[in-house]
């Protein structure tokens, strides 16, 4: 796995705990408003040695209790050897994926290398190649994934960056049908770092737009709520 970046603590990217978060290179898709532009095409050079993570999480033990990795796309990138490694440390494992290798999800879930899955909703269906930037797009992937947690076999939470230019209400008219049932939704605001890969063309809603949205998403899933809006 390339290690990319590493935050060495974060109380925001894994809910509940004091984590690290592992940036990892590589992507199949190419979401406009990305703003981790820079990892994507890979390989990209690894800033961290597997050796040089692990002898990082054994030293901060006492105080990370997790580890959040998140992309690029982790699914890009043979990860158990260093998932099994990690989870020897005793840390508890988030993935953050887009959820386009369904196979590999359930076979990291299956194993018991994960403990939090969070898993974007980039769209509505019909929406969907474009807000994810691949026009040859199979949105069976996605569903399975989608399926896959749903079971509730791992506990999970689906996100949707919303982004002015990409999303109107008809996707939470689509998304709310898709996903009911799910044990947690959360709305993300859209930012734009002044590094994403289409730089100028998007912008943010209001808050009201945005909790006019999750009014759209409650009757379907229950907890519905917007995060990192601060305006
Ligand atoms: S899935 Fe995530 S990492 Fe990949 S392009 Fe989209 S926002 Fe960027």
């Amino acid at each position: 796995m390339n290690i990319c970046g590493l935050q060495k603590t974060t109380l925001l990217d894994y809910p509940g705990r004091v984590a690290a978060t592992l940036f990892t290179g590589g992507c199949n898709f190419r979401c406009p408003f990305c703003h981790n532009s820079e990892l994507l095409e890979g390989p990209v050079e690894a800033a961290y040695s597997e050796e040089e993570l692990i002898a990082f999480l054994r030293k901060r033990k006492g105080i990370l209790e997790g580890v959040c990795i998140t992309g690029g796309e982790l699914h890009c990138v043979p990860t158990w050897r260093i998932l099994s490694k990690i989870r020897e440390t005793g840390l508890a494992v988030k993935l953050d994926t887009n959820g386009y290798k369904p196979e590999v999800l359930k076979d990291l879930c299956q194993k018991g290398l994960v403990d939090y899955v969070a898993m974007d909703i980039k769209a509505s269906k019909e929406n969907y190649k474009k807000v994810a930037g691949v026009p040859d797009l199979k949105m069976e992937r996605v569903e399975e994934s989608v399926e896959f947690l749903l079971q509730g076999g791992i506990p999970y939470e689906f996100r949707t960056t919303v982004v002015r230019g990409l999303h109107t209400s008809r996707d939470f008219d689509g998304i709310g049908p898709w996903i009911q049932g799910c044990s947690q939704y959360y709305l993300q605001c859209f930012s734009d770092s002044g590094q994403i890969l289409a730089p100028g063309l998007y912008s943010a809603f209001t808050k009201d737009e945005m909790l006019g949205f999750a009014g759209q998403m409650r009757p379907f899933v229950k907890k519905t709520a917007l995060r990192g809006i601060d305006y």
